[in-house]
């Protein structure tokens, strides 16, 4: 589905729990010059047809690059198969090249530089913007042309995201308000189009901010532990499936705490039974 001048999706619902709304693949450029690819979703058979089943509706255009966002296996699982179809330059983080080199052409894959941006078909510049958090090596894209921004796992369309690194998730959302935008073109759940997609990273640095406040009156309160502080912040009825990703943002909000010194953490200590 085409949903800007240059921008089209490849829409799947791979039904994962911890991301509602499905996925999504972008072709960005000119159907009838050339285009990149963004992302090559996970290595399900059908997945992958599923995109190549779109190229082909596309026409087959011919593919200046393929741009990874982030090494987790829902967005780089298929690329051993798409790159066959779409012999491209794989361009990514330079911490993810090690990891692609073994599933594709070594000299095939090219380490991004910060900011760099990447020309396609239709005058078309598509910039990366390093974005780490989520994942260390995590890129986001930026069309400025047409104030879009491909988030990955940055920022989803229809839920909040993991984080790994959350004080340098905080400034990669900080970096994301710099680059004028009014559409958000996710890894997961619907794209954010415009008003929403202008206030969307925003709406993430106050979210965020909201949890901390949040983990910190848990923690004045007393209690102690990530199952503690989840239990607390975290509405009780959550399902079982989120419950997971739930005390892992609360870690994350604790590491950060801890980073930024203020909490002190006391280690788990072993005693022998008797
Ligand atoms: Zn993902």
């Amino acid at each position: 589905m085409q949903v800007l001048p240059h921008v089209y999706v490849m829409h799947i619902d791979d039904g994962a729990a911890f991301h509602p709304g499905g996925s999504n693949n972008y072709f960005v450029g000119d159907p009838a010059e050339a285009m990149v690819l963004i992302d090559t979703g996970d290595q399900h058979r059908e997945w992958t047809q599923r995109i190549l089943r779109y190229y082909e509706e596309l026409g087959r255009p011919s593919i200046n690059a393929i741009l990874l966002t982030h090494s987790h296996h829902d967005h780089i699982g298929g690329l051993d198969r798409v790159y066959e179809v779409m012999p491209a330059p794989v361009r990514c983080h330079p911490k993810l090249v090690a990891t692609l080199q073994t599933m594709v052409e070594k000299d095939a894959v090219v380490p991004l530089q910060p900011d760099e941006t990447v020309i396609t078909g239709g005058d078309v510049a598509v910039q990366a913007l390093f974005t780490p958090g989520h994942e260390v090596d995590h890129v986001s894209y930026y069309l400025a042309d047409e104030r879009v921004l491909f988030t990955g796992d940055c920022i989803l369309g229809a839920s909040s995201t993991t984080v790994r690194d959350l004080m340098s998730y905080m400034q990669s959302l900080e970096l994301l308000t710099r680059y004028p935008h009014e559409t958000i073109c996710p890894g997961h759940g619907p794209v954010v189009p415009p008003p929403r997609g202008a206030e969307l990273v925003r709406w993430y640095i106050d979210h965020r901010r909201q949890r901390e406040q949040q983990v910190l009156a848990a923690l004045s309160k007393g209690l102690g532990t990530v199952e503690e502080i989840t239990r607390e912040v975290y509405p009780p009825d959550l399902p079982a499936g989120l419950r997971r990703g739930a005390e892992q943002n609360v870690a994350t909000h604790l590491e950060k705490l801890t980073k930024e010194g203020r909490l002190d953490e006391t280690p788990a200590r072993y005693r022998l039974r008797h």
